[in-house]
């Protein structure tokens, strides 16, 4: 667009006013607003995460003014005003609750201010294509003198990490730059020429310098992938380090991260810990995301519609590929080995199969339907849908292993990608809904009709045994050893799994065990027995979390037990008739290669 007067443009002023009480002050100035009564809006929701989650309802006051005069503001629906005919400029004030502590909404406290623009800037109807300016002033108070501010908006009058002016090409930019504002850890590295930041919010004691040294090996790798220049001119992590927490919003230049801060390097430790694995994971995913899904985008997500749900059936390519490349960037970087990569694969191949929802939910209904039911799971969720994130990486692990395979590997699905950035990400086109399938079957050269029937709108699990075979690698199933294992690992030596079980998932309760899901078809769901139900005895005997397992080794398969549980307040009686355990646990073991097999394995993991 031309360069346009700044005092014509929308500007934005966002204020700290009062952070004990978790509140933003945003006004929104419209130098000329429309003659017909200017309307606004603020998101329903935000790109990323599928799920209506109606922001405007965190609007405490809303009010507008022109010249010094208050002027009325009709609301029209939720999340939309219209106010009444001014001749500008117009200001609207709105004071917003802040107290969400995810990647997705905002969370201002004494400690740390962060917000998505999401939450907090209305969109100005008729203006949603022009710049914008966006001031954010540094909060009054000795104890915030030392703040600073990490977003990736383009800066106008503000120093690096400071609070100042900063600018937005227009409304979908304006909400592409989560800002986080507080005191920072900081670590700086190039990838590719490009400089990145990590800034690390929350208490932690992460060893930055190893951030500093492991990150950039991520961020080329994925930048070589689909083939330099980097997209961006600039990337930063925001960290957000907690005690318990896991999340990850992509953006295009940035992500917001929420992790737990024993995921983080910790000081004088050298090798990569599970934790530290997750948390390299969770970064590889983001950073792939800039291509996936927010250069690489579905049709659909070209405008993002934010006043309502926007359906595609292909989340489960956007999410899965990239679920299926975070990990597989770590291998090829050499930052985990072989058997640490083959263990990740095992433990997504035991979550799928612990999902009795994959024989009643496609991938693409998945992807469809991801509002109401992948983003409002409830206790039946593990019978009546896959997740297009685990289930997705299948999809894609089985595409890219059936075209190297068959093409002896001449073609995989690096190549798929990389014809998906050049064809639709790098000119801006939108991917149209199965336009997945067509650049496979083109780009490989082979017919995956058959496998797409089955993969993406059937129903059948991804025949990973026989398509990890020319590989070396075998596909092997086994009982969990408890309910902590999530697979990945052969059985333990000196373990010995459980011959029979109830078929459901527990907690510990208050005077015994507490159900939080009951698994479809199995003995427990015969016998009547639900999820929220509280299981106090079996066959007279007191039960708890920790001696349950112990209680269930006295039985064999087909023996029937008296269950005693609480339904509500309610004293019930259950006879349970035990199946075996399913073997629903899956690990990976390389076998006797070949000269074939080794290579075939060494190009996909590129470990030669
Ligand atoms: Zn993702």
């Amino acid at each position: 667009m031309a360069e346009q007067n700044k005092s014509a443009l929308v500007h934005y002023r966002v204020e700290l006013k009062n952070l004990a009480a978790h509140l933003l002050e945003v006004t929104c100035t419209i130098p000329d607003p429309t003659r017909h009564g200017q309307i606004v809006a603020l998101p329903a929701w935000i790109p990323g995460s599928y799920m209506v989650r109606d922001f405007a309802k965190n609007i405490v006051t809303i009010s507008a003014s022109c010249g010094g005069e208050t002027v009325h503001l009709e609301k029209l629906d939720k999340q939309t005003w219209q106010a009444f005919p001014c001749l500008g400029p117009l200001t609207i004030t709105c004071e917003i609750y802040a107290w969400d502590l995810s990647v997705r909404s905002a969370h201002v406290d004494t400690t740390h201010a962060y917000f998505n623009g999401t939450s907090v800037f209305l969109q100005v109807r008729g203006r949603e294509h022009e710049a914008c300016y966006v001031e954010i002033v540094r909060p009054a108070g000795e104890q915030y003198r030392n703040w600073q501010l990490a977003t990736t908006l383009a800066p106008v009058e503000a120093l690096a990490l400071g609070f100042g002016v900063f600018k937005a090409d227009d409304y979908q930019d304006l909400i592409d730059h989560p800002v986080e504002m507080g005191e920072f850890s900081i670590a700086r590295f190039d990838a590719c020429g490009v400089p990145h930041e990590v800034v690390v919010t929350g208490r932690h004691n992460a060893d930055m310098a190893r951030l500093a040294r492991d990150l950039p090996t991520i961020c080329e790798h994925h930048i070589r992938f689909f083939g330099e220049p980097a997209p961006m001119a600039r990337y930063q992590f925001q960290v957000l380090a907690v005690g318990d927490g896991y999340g990850g919003l992509e953006h295009r230049s940035s992500t917001s991260l929420l992790c737990s801060r024993e995921d983080l390097p910790q000081p004088h430790q050298t090798d990569v810990t599970d934790e530290y694995r997750n948390f390299l994971g969770l970064c590889s995913h983001e950073y792939f995301h800039a291509w996936m899904v927010k250069r690489i985008k579905p049709a659909v997500f070209m405008t993002y519609d934010l006043a309502k749900e926007v359906y595609t059936r292909q989340l489960w390519a956007f999410e899965g590929i990239t679920s299926y490349y975070d990990e597989l960037a770590l291998v090829r970087t050499g930052l985990i080995n072989e058997q640490s990569y083959l263990e990740l694969l095992g433990q997504t191949i035991t979550r799928v199969l612990r999902s009795k929802g994959r024989f009643k939910q496609s991938v693409t209904d998945s992807s469809f339907d991801a509002w109401t039911k992948f983003y409002k799971q409830d206790e039946n969720a593990t019978n009546a849908i896959i997740s297009y994130y685990v289930k997705g990486a299948l999809v894609a692990l089985g595409l890219d292993l059936k075209i190297r395979a068959t093409t002896a590997g001449a073609k995989s699905l690096d190549d798929v990608m990389r014809a998906l950035w050049q064809r639709y990400g790098l000119r801006n086109y939108g991917l149209p809904e199965r336009g997945f399938e067509q650049v496979a079957e083109e780009i490989s050269g082979l017919d995956l009709k058959a496998y797409f029937a089955e993969a993406l709108y059937g129903t059948a699990d991804i025949p990973l045994r026989e398509l990890l075979k020319p590989f070396g690698i075998d596909y092997l199933e086994r009982i969990a050893s408890s309910q902590t294992d999530k697979g990945g690992k052969p059985p333990a030596a000196n373990g010995k799994p459980a011959a029979v079980s109830l078929h459901i998932k527990t907690g510990r309760g208050e005077g015994g065990v507490s159900v939080s899901n009951v698994y479809h078809g199995g003995s427990a769901q015969i016998a009547g027995i639900a999820a929220g139900d509280l299981l106090v005895a079996i066959d007279g005997l007191k039960l708890s979390q920790d001696n349950l397992e112990k209680r269930l080794a006295r039985y064999r398969v087909g023996d029937t037990v008296r269950v005693h549980a609480f339904r509500r307040d309610e004293l019930m009686e259950f006879a349970v008739r035990l199946q075996a355990p399913e073997y629903d646990t899956c690990y990976l073991v390389i076998n006797d290669e070949t000269p074939v097999s080794r290579d075939l394995r060494a190009k996909w993991l590129q470990t030669a």
